[in-house]
């Protein structure tokens, strides 16, 4: 399943010298994935996590990322007054970077570094295929059936299908959400130049600003 996480995982599993294939419905990459617009690296002081740029090495070089977050503005209105909060040094906190990015774009990218790597050792991505049941055989594989091919069998599965997981529904994991479980959003992306967005957002060319808005209606 072909978001970030599939694709992550895709790579990992290679990385650590397993077969794997990612099977994703959309038809084309990239398709069914969206983001605000942050990618964020954190060093947290406990736990540990494994940042976007250890996975893939060539991240800050070759990935299509748009400008690093340096400044985190919260707006919040009501009529006419703005209460406006800098909450930079927040973000900062335990954090490597943030970067403004294009999800689809991204996304496209790190299928190609994923396929790269799982292709090695014979495994790769599958797009255009959506799964549709998940059962448990005697002797303890899974068969994967799907709307488009023959079915098959599998050691293991990661499923990576979203927040609406299909799959957590087909192993008994979760139920299917109710439309008073979710709510509807919008995302618009505006074009501008270059030096309209540094004017207005009061940043460098290579710096980028995240500015939150919190309102009565
Ligand atoms: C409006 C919005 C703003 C956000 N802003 C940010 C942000 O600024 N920064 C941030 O870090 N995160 C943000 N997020 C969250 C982030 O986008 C998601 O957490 C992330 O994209 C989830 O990636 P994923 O790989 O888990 O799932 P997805 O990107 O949802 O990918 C799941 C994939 O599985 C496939 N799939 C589903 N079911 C099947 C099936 N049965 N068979 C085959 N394939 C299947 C789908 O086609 C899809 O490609 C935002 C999310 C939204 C909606």
């Amino acid at each position: 399943m072909e978001g970030s996480a599939g694709l992550a995982a895709l790579k990992q599993l290679s990385r650590l010298g397993k077969q794997a294939i990612l099977i994703e419905a959309g038809s084309k990459i990239g398709s069914k994935n969206l983001s605000g617009g942050i990618l964020y690296s954190k060093k947290p002081k406990n736990g540990q996590v494994t940042n976007v740029e250890q996975l893939y090495e060539n991240f800050l070089e070759d990935a299509p990322i748009e400008r690093k977050i340096t400044k985190y503005i919260l707006h919040s209105t009501s009529q006419d007054k703005v209460y406006s909060m800098d909450l930079t040094a927040a973000h900062d906190y335990q954090a490597n970077f943030g970067y403004s990015v294009l999800l689809n774009k991204l996304n496209s990218w790190f299928a190609i570094q994923a396929e790269e790597a799982a292709a090695k050792l014979g495994g790769g991505i599958i797009p255009g295929v959506h799964v549709k049941s998940i059962t448990r055989n005697e002797n303890g594989t899974l068969i994967i059936q799907t709307d488009e091919l023959d079915d098959f069998e599998v050691k293991a599965i990661i499923a990576a299908d979203g927040v609406n997981s299909e799959v957590a529904e087909m192993v008994g994991a979760r139920k299917k959400f109710t439309p008073q479980q979710l709510y509807q959003g919008v995302k618009v992306i505006v074009k501008l130049p270059e030096e309209i967005i540094d004017e207005r957002f009061g940043i460098s060319t290579d710096e980028g600003c995240c500015t939150s808005l919190c309102w009565a209606i």
